[in-house]
């Protein structure tokens, strides 16, 4: 176990920041083993990039379905209807994308180990 900087998002993300110190198993043969703990934790108030895209497709998709309503409700422009389908199709696809990534980098449970 070797202890790492570590920067906790507003949304709950964290990710590892600088190496900062060997654990007693590790510091004689001066390698870095596999297991990460917490050094320091410091707190951004901000999102996580992978958040920040997914409020951003959230609010598109959000838009385009909006759109959609008014347009149905006008009884017209069936072809940009169509489009905006398509949009929200592609939309969703990128939105499985990126919560498949977030979910792969522990998706906000963030380590509480200090050393
Ligand atoms: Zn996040």
């Amino acid at each position: 176990m070797c202890f790492y900087e570590q920067i906790v998002y507003g949304c709950g993300d964290f990710k590892w920041g600088h190496f900062r110190q060997h654990c007693n198993r590790e510091y004689r043969i001066g390698e870095v083993c596999g297991m990460k703990l917490v050094y320091q934790s410091a707190q951004e108030n901000h999102l996580c990039k992978v958040c920040e895209k997914l409020n951003t497709k959230y609010r598109r998709r959000q838009t385009e379905c909006e759109r959609i309503e008014r347009w149905q409700r006008e009884g017209s422009r069936q072809a940009s209807i169509e489009k905006s389908m398509e949009l929200i199709y592609q939309l969703d696809r990128e939105i499985q994308t990126l919560l498949a990534e977030r979910e792969r980098r522990g998706g906000g449970m963030a380590p509480v180990a200090y050393a």
